[in-house]
């Protein structure tokens, strides 16, 4: 019943052109389709339900189901710049309801809870709204090929403090939340009576990866120009202080030396404090204390360092996990212990040739592993075995805002990295946001999304002031 037939095995074309991305109703009611659930709706598994909704859920040749936690997909790398007030979230949200009806699959607001892999079973959490009301029960959705895609949480390594007094963003509730308590401080140091203290306009970054790094090259500008707009007994220069606290020797320890030099000359330009070889072993509601003693004043402390699987993966019935709770895949991207499975981005522990440690959790990689596991899917459909994926890196590039963009673009164009900096890095760090952009809407909804929020962006003002 679940397999293909061979009716629609012959109706798969060999290669399976892009569809235009006009409205449909939802894909066919079908129990004998092949049942395809993607749990994880971000920047690999949105693009892969809306791809595979596309070619297969449109034509009934398979039906897709995403479930998501979320009910809007925001792509993450876009989150420092929400923190820092430089980006409305609304007006890069895409909505999964409408997402679903538009490209042929299904979504199903829940939370993943457990599995049943004997059933074949995705066990989902009951979902409640603000008021604490139960908005969906608690309830299960059967797949055929199940593909785990649900990223990636903050490791605070065990530190107290963290979860209380620091904002870790990983979600755009974390990034606009912070957004709203460096507003706020700003507007209670230029209402109160007493003199601003030490450390009450102070930024503590903990973690200087490029998530870390390119916050603190954009709250340089964004709080200068928050204080811009009427906020007079604030002196940024006196008053401000955004620190980048990282435990390793240099910032940007996983890229080339190169980088992390140029992009700490640009820091060390616009004033922005760097403090490697630092190692937090606690943060409290005025600051961060280090190992070596020292107290950093800080009342604003955003942790940015490390990265781990969801809990929830740790004892998915018996599927094998690494120290990180990443799910182990073979270099198909299929689970070591259950055919059935899959997974990618970042909560997923991919092989990565000639290397000895796994695929990096990034974009990119997401980006990669869903265009493979589309053609995965289609491989199995028609009957044919699976072939394995081969992580591309294509280079990094940091972005400190408006100031400069830094980064080395990789060997498969140039034939061995390239330093990039300047106009052309950064029109390549905003072509990967419309890249995924594309892929999720389209050319035309795009470009449309592209001209609207040029024309907000000259009616309002640059920064979040609220
Ligand atoms: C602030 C920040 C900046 C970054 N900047 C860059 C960058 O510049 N370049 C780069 O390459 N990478 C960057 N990254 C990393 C990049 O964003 C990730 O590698 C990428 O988003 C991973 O994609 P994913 O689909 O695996 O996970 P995500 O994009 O995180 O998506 C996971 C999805 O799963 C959903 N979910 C989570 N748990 C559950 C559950 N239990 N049940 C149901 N749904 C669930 C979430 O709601 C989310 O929609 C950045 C990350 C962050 C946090």
């Amino acid at each position: 019943m679940n397999q293909i037939t061979e009716r629609r095995r012959d109706r798969l074309p060999r290669d399976l052109p892009e569809v235009a991305a006009t409205p449909v109703n939802a894909p066919p009611d079908d129990e004998a389709l092949r049942q395809i659930v993607v749990v994880g709706g971000g920047a690999a598994g949105l693009e892969l339900a809306t791809r595979l909704g596309d070619r297969l859920g449109r034509r009934g040749l398979a039906r897709i189901t995403l479930v998501d936690c979320a009910r809007t997909h925001l792509w993450k790398p876009m989150l420092h710049s929400v923190a820092a007030g430089s980006l409305d979230p609304g007006e890069y949200e895409v909505n999964y309801l409408a997402q679903a009806h538009w490209h042929g699959f299904r979504y199903r607001f829940g939370e993943l809870a457990g599995l049943d892999r004997t059933a074949k079973q995705v066990r989902l959490a009951a979902m409640f709204d603000d008021e604490g009301r139960q908005i969906t029960p608690p309830r299960s959705v059967r797949y055929d090929t199940l593909v785990i895609a649900i990223g990636s949480i903050t490791n605070d390594f065990g530190t107290p403090g963290v979860a209380k007094h620091a904002v870790q963003l990983e979600t755009p509730a974390h990034a606009e939340r912070f957004n709203r308590l460096l507003v706020n401080a700003c507007i209670r140091a230029q209402t109160q009576e007493a003199p601003i203290r030490a450390g009450q306009l102070h930024v503590a970054i903990i973690g200087a990866g490029a998530t870390g790094t390119e916050l603190a090259g954009e709250l340089h500008r964004t709080t200068r120009e928050v204080v811009a707009y009427g906020l007079d007994r604030i002196n940024p220069e006196r008053d401000i202080r955004i620190m980048l606290v990282e435990a390793a020797d240099r910032i940007l320890p996983g890229l080339p030396k190169r980088i992390s030099e140029a992009v700490q000359r640009l820091l060390g330009k616009l004033g922005v404090e760097v403090r490697s070889g630092a190692r937090v072993t606690k943060v409290a509601a005025d600051g961060v204390q280090l190992a070596d003693g020292s107290f950093i004043p800080s009342e604003l402390v955003v942790w940015t360092a490390g990265v781990k699987a969801p809990e929830v993966l740790r004892d998915l019935d018996g599927l094998e996990v690494n120290r990180i709770n990443q799910l182990v895949v073979e270099a198909t991207l299929r689970t070591t212990r259950d055919p059935h499975i899959f997974a990618i981005g970042d909560c997923a522990a991919c092989p990565r040739q000639g290397q000895p440690s796994p695929v990096p959790p990034r974009a990119q990689a997401a980006h990669q592993e869903a265009a493979h596991m589309v053609q995965q899917i289609e491989r199995q459909l028609r009957g044919k075995p699976l072939v394995p994926y081969t992580y591309r890196d294509f280079g990094s590039l940091v972005s400190l805002g408006n100031y400069s963009t830094v980064g080395n673009l990789m060997g498969f164009l140039f034939g061995r990295g390239i330093f990039v900096e300047g106009l052309f890095a950064r029109l390549m760090y905003w072509s990967l946001r419309i890249m995924h952009e594309r892929t999720v809407n389209g050319v035309l909804r795009t470009a449309l999304g592209l001209l609207a929020r040029g024309l907000s962006r000259r009616t309002g003002p640059q920064v979040k002031l609220h």
